[in-house]
């Protein structure tokens, strides 16, 4: 038996984040958590109500709530977008994750706004400097004040240029929320919308699609108002402005620290389980649903192609 904390046990941890898989006691902030092997050698992540039951601990953390919520399974997602990159994703079997630094979106990873700075400035050096002055049982730092001054001036200089690094190795793929299709999104997503095609599907069809992959994280976007906020170092990228509200968006995010991609990864996926069905616009003409049959065929993928039902004619 490995002790090695592989893929498989990172999903167990994901796919078990919040509660006790023993006694289903649900983890509190800073709960200690831990993974590893019963007697017979069944994989189980416990909190300290349960851990007199391993008997070899893959690893232990310190539990913290999620900062996304995690659609439930059946809801709809859909992604609106032009033919050449529908062709792209079949050809190459793998979704688009784009640098988080290649959006539009200036608060695209922000932690609030800029305004503010000072203040967060002050939090965090009060919060560094808290640290070294209330050290953990045990460890003493040895500091004078003015060296713990600069020590938590040192550490801020570091947050924040690992703000701006993160945006360099954080890797997103959007899709938007949807029960219904959606004229706006159409409008918004595609160029040329009678060449337009949405695929739908569910959270759990995008999180199997991706493998069940434990390095990418899937989630809701809250949307907020920074002008009184801040957003924590690990949180950011799953906030935004509220006049983003429309976009009801639901990402993908996949972080590399090692990454070196200009503008983004192709990470692999089942198109099979992805695709729900698949839509033209309300536009479309009758040559091009054609190319887009033969377009599957060549991919072998048996899907029906739906006809957008949003224009469909009104009588008075
Ligand atoms: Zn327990």
């Amino acid at each position: 038996m490995t002790l090695k904390h592989t893929v498989k046990t990172r999903r167990f941890i994901e796919e078990n984040h919040d509660a006790c898989t023993l006694c289903g006691k649900e983890f509190q902030n800073h709960d200690r958590t831990h993974l590893g092997y019963t007697k017979s050698q069944k994989l189980i992540y416990v909190g300290d109500c349960c851990s007199e039951n391993l008997k070899e601990t893959i690893i232990r953390h310190s539990y913290q709530n999620r900062p996304y919520e995690i659609p439930s399974k059946e809801t709809v997602l859909w992604r609106f977008m032009d033919f050449t990159k529908f062709v792209s994703l079949l050809s190459s079997q793998s979704l688009f994750f784009t640098r988080a630094d290649r959006f539009e979106d200036p608060f695209e990873g922000a932690k609030g706004i800029k305004k503010n700075k000072t203040k967060w400035n002050k939090y965090y050096l009060e919060f560094f400097e808290q640290s070294y002055k209330n050290p953990p049982d045990g460890v003493d730092f040895n500091k004078s004040d003015s060296e713990i001054r600069k020590e938590a001036k040192r550490l801020l200089k570091q947050l924040d240029e690992g703000g701006k690094s993160d945006l360099k190795l954080t890797f997103i793929n959007c899709w938007h929320e949807n029960p219904f299709e959606s004229e706006a999104m159409w409008k918004l997503y595609t160029k040329n919308m009678s060449e337009g095609i949405a695929i739908q599907t569910t959270y759990d069809k995008l999180y199997r699609a991706l493998n069940r992959n434990p390095s990418i994280s899937i989630g809701s976007i809250n949307y907020i108002d920074y002008s009184n906020r801040f957003e924590g170092i690990n949180e950011s990228f799953w906030f935004k402005r509220r006049s983003f509200e429309h976009e009801k968006e639901v990402r993908a995010i996949y972080k590399n620290f090692k990454a070196d991609s200009k503008f983004g990864i192709p990470m692999n996926v089942n198109i099979k389980t992805l695709i729900n069905k698949l839509y033209v616009s309300p536009t479309a003409q009758d040559w091009f649903i054609d190319v887009l049959k033969d377009t599957l065929e060549k991919h072998k993928l048996k899907k029906k192609i739906h006809r957008s039902s949003i224009f469909v004619e009104p009588f008075h």
